[in-house]
């Protein structure tokens, strides 16, 4: 399969996909690779690092979540600050913006409706963000994943 037909297939029409800045498209590209983006392997190495126990991918009940903590009842989300509109990071593009703003909120209401579903559930559900995992930022990630513990 082509680069082209990936795009397609991951809802973004070719020709949106030939005006996108260079920027935007490594990270259309980024989310395509799918499951192993840096955030969550950064993350994953983080948990090893601490030596807690999880496991990644998961479905449940249908839904895929990105990493459930061994003997907790936690998921926790590696969220990229671009695709999820990190409200720290994310700033919308310069071209194409209702096409990217609608996208993005549609991306952020399915992750509000999916971590409510899952807390009614009675999961512990924690986001960190990408930006956690940057140099500079390795409080927060370790905020967060003491949050997750809990
Ligand atoms: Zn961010």
């Amino acid at each position: 399969m082509d680069a082209d037909t990936l795009l397609k297939s991951n809802g973004l029409p070719k020709r949106m996909v030939d005006t996108v800045s260079k920027a935007v498209r490594s990270r259309i590209m980024s989310r395509i690779r799918g499951k192993d983006t840096k955030p969550e392997l950064l993350f994953a190495k983080y948990l090893r690092s601490k030596g807690i126990k999880y496991r990644r991918n998961v479905r449940i009940q249908g839904h895929r979540v990105d990493f459930r903590l061994v003997g907790t009842k936690t998921v926790v989300f590696v969220h990229g600050c671009f695709w999820h509109g990190c409200p720290s990071c994310f700033r919308l593009p310069k071209s194409n913006r209702t096409f990217w703003s609608r996208k993005i909120e549609l991306n952020k209401r399915r992750d509000f409706r999916l971590s409510s579903l899952l807390r009614k559930q009675g999961w512990l559900v924690r986001t960190v963000w990408e930006h956690a995992g940057r140099p500079g930022h390795r409080k927060i990630f370790i905020r967060s994943l003491k949050r997750a513990k809990q």
